[in-house]
């Protein structure tokens, strides 16, 4: 299981296939992609292997982007398939939010979801999340929103998403299971694994317990759930990854 996130002037599809393709070696069984372009989402998922999603995005390529999201799932709530496989997109078509870990209170958020009219289409715990965080993004920005859907979970989970409606950001958050943001030059990263990005920065800033995160290619905002300033600290990796 791995997630990235990419804001930059790279094409967003490669970046990010080429940042799961590094984290496969922690095994998944399912892999997504979401890229931004002309203020609409354009996914991709596929069960299997990423030469599956590959061969999909080969036959019907993504539009080009430079602002994007992926994910390989290490299924926990629901079949590995393609329908189950993240990213998961808000009702109104908004929100694509990838998740590695367990929601662990999603059927009382799912009932309370289903009661406004939300519709479900997969049998994951993740769901809940992305239209949660559109619900959020009706009232408020990107990042307070984010924090507000963290608040609402219980469990573990590295949270990344986009709205459709925001050329420029990728939003992310943590609990119990780990996050850090690659920092390049004009371009920002985010992901569950350093080793995705190295090939770009090995400037990293490790997100603490409890922490929200909005990047764009030249700003990083780094947060509690309350909405106060984290205190982060950035580090530079030089260990070897030839091996
Ligand atoms: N619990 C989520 C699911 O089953 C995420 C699993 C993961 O960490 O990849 O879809």
């Amino acid at each position: 299981c791995g997630i990235i996130g990419y804001v930059g002037p790279q094409d967003a599809q490669q970046v990010i296939i080429d940042g799961l393709r590094r984290m496969e070696y922690r095994g998944y069984d399912s892999a997504g992609i979401a890229v931004v372009a002309g203020g609409r989402l354009s996914t991709a998922k596929k069960a299997g292997k990423l030469t599956n999603l590959e061969a999909v995005l080969a036959s019907a390529p993504l539009p080009a982007s430079n602002q994007g999201i992926g994910h390989t799932r290490w299924a926990t709530h629901g079949a590995p398939t393609d329908v189950n496989a993240h990213p998961h997109v808000s009702n109104d078509g908004r929100v694509a939010l990838v998740h590695n870990g367990i929601i662990e209170n999603f059927a009382e958020l799912r009932a309370e979801l289903e009661a406004e009219g939300t519709t479900f289409v997969s049998e994951t715990d993740t769901e809940v999340a992305a239209h949660l965080l559109a619900r959020e993004l009706r009232s408020v920005p990107l990042l307070e929103a984010m924090c507000a859907l963290a608040n609402r979970l219980r469990g573990a989970f590295t949270l990344v998403a986009v709205d459709a409606q925001d050329p420029e950001h990728v939003v992310a958050a943590r609990r119990n299971s780990p996050l850090v943001v690659g920092v390049g030059n004009g371009e920002n990263f985010l992901a569950s694994d350093v080793l995705a990005f190295i090939a770009h920065t090995r400037d990293v800033i490790e997100l603490g317990q409890d922490e929200a995160v909005l990047i764009s290619r030249d700003e990083i905002t780094v947060v509690n759930f309350d909405g106060t300033p984290a205190h982060t600290r950035r580090y530079h990796v030089d260990w070897d990854t030839s091996a």
